[in-house]
């Protein structure tokens, strides 16, 4: 056994054994494939003007992530429990905690839930791809 294989071999079983998990693939909105690649051209979602821009396909393993024309319209089924979920949290925050008059509570649920849009709709589509390509090892 050389030098180099078995430098690689530690690489490839540090790699087997500690892949990216799934959840935090998603959260960091990465290449469901290789979960190194950026799905996003800007990291940043409040650059609105490109804040939904993606790149055709990973630059890191290549993987399409224009997969089918309209393929993330599908992406709204997975933005929807997420609205869901925050207007869930914030209600039971704004109404159940702090006890704020109803129509307070409307104005801090329009307000938040119009400033985490950007991130909502990328949350989505990143939900969205993961479901649709899986993760290959050493891709
Ligand atoms: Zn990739």
């Amino acid at each position: 056994m050389n030098g180099d294989k078995l430098y690689n071999g530690k690489v490839e079983q540090s790699l087997k054994d500690n892949p990216v998990p799934l959840t935090k693939s998603v959260i960091q909105m990465k290449c469901p494939r290789c979960r190194k690649g950026h799905l996003f051209v800007k990291k940043n979602p409040y650059v609105l003007r490109n804040s939904l821009n993606m790149p055709d396909f990973c630059l890191v393993c290549r993987q399409d992530f224009k997969i089918e024309p309209g393929f993330y319209i599908g992406a709204l089924w997975a933005s929807f429990p997420i609205v869901i979920l925050i207007m869930t949290m914030l209600s039971v925050l704004l109404l159940g905690v702090l006890d704020l008059p109803l129509e307070w509570f409307f104005v801090a649920i329009t307000t938040s839930l119009s400033a985490l849009q950007p991130v909502i709709i990328r949350l989505g589509r990143s939900i969205w791809i993961h479901m649709f390509v899986s993760f290959k090892q050493g891709s």
